[in-house]
């Protein structure tokens, strides 16, 4: 069976990408998207195991150190990491896998996993971006502070990045990410036991 591809998405916090994944989700089949393990505390609503693992520092350590993570990164005081064992289990079931994660963690990704495909999803503005991560409501002011000055360095390191999606609407970003999945699949070296088939 063919092996699924990695799609990392990155972008600034309040850019949307969880909105725009689960639209991407209403028309795409066969995606695993990754969930990560963090050292953040649970935001209303969020359950552990489906938005992310919630750990304690001391078993995040654990974690690193028994080498279970394909990356991590701190980000803004607290520890972000993919778990390695469902992302490979998934790629080897033939699924992409989506990893929203930190410009770091895709670097750490780039170096690993080099064919992987990095897509940057960025805000349509500054002010709109401020705009939604106020209207989140999710974080107090002084986070907010920090994640935007985060968010500029994090635009800074985008042309790094394979492809840039801007999320104006969700309706069109979630449009743009199913065709650059769609395109990377059509790519003649994934295509070549069709054509040598023939
Ligand atoms: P939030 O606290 O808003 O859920 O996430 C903060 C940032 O951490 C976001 O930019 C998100 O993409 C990033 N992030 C989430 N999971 C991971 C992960 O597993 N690894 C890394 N490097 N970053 C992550």
């Amino acid at each position: 069976m063919k092996k699924g591809k990695i799609f990392v998405i990155s972008g600034p916090a309040g850019v949307g990408k969880g909105s725009v994944l689960k639209k991407l989700l209403e028309t795409r089949e066969n995606v695993f998207i990754s969930v990560s393990a963090t050292t953040r505390l649970p935001r209303a609503g969020e359950e552990d195991g489906v938005h992310y693992h919630f750990l304690d520092v001391d078993t995040f350590h654990k974690w690193i150190a028994q080498d279970a993570f394909l990356e991590y990164a701190e980000y803004v005081g607290n520890f972000y990491g993919t778990p390695r064992r469902f992302v490979d289990e998934a790629l080897e079931k033939g699924q992409d896998v989506i990893l929203e994660i930190d410009v770091r963690g895709a670097e750490q990704i780039a170096q690993k996993r080099p064919e992987a495909v990095l897509v940057f999803i960025a805000p349509p503005s500054w002010e709109e971006l401020e705009r939604r991560l106020v209207q989140r409501g999710t974080e107090s002011p002084e986070k907010i502070e920090k994640r935007l000055l985060r968010a500029r360095v994090e635009c800074r390191t985008a042309s790094t990045y394979h492809y840039f999606v801007i999320n104006d609407t969700i309706e069109n970003a979630a449009k743009e990410l199913n065709a650059i999945m769609t395109a990377e699949h059509c790519r003649s070296m994934e295509r070549m036991e069709v054509i040598s088939g023939s």
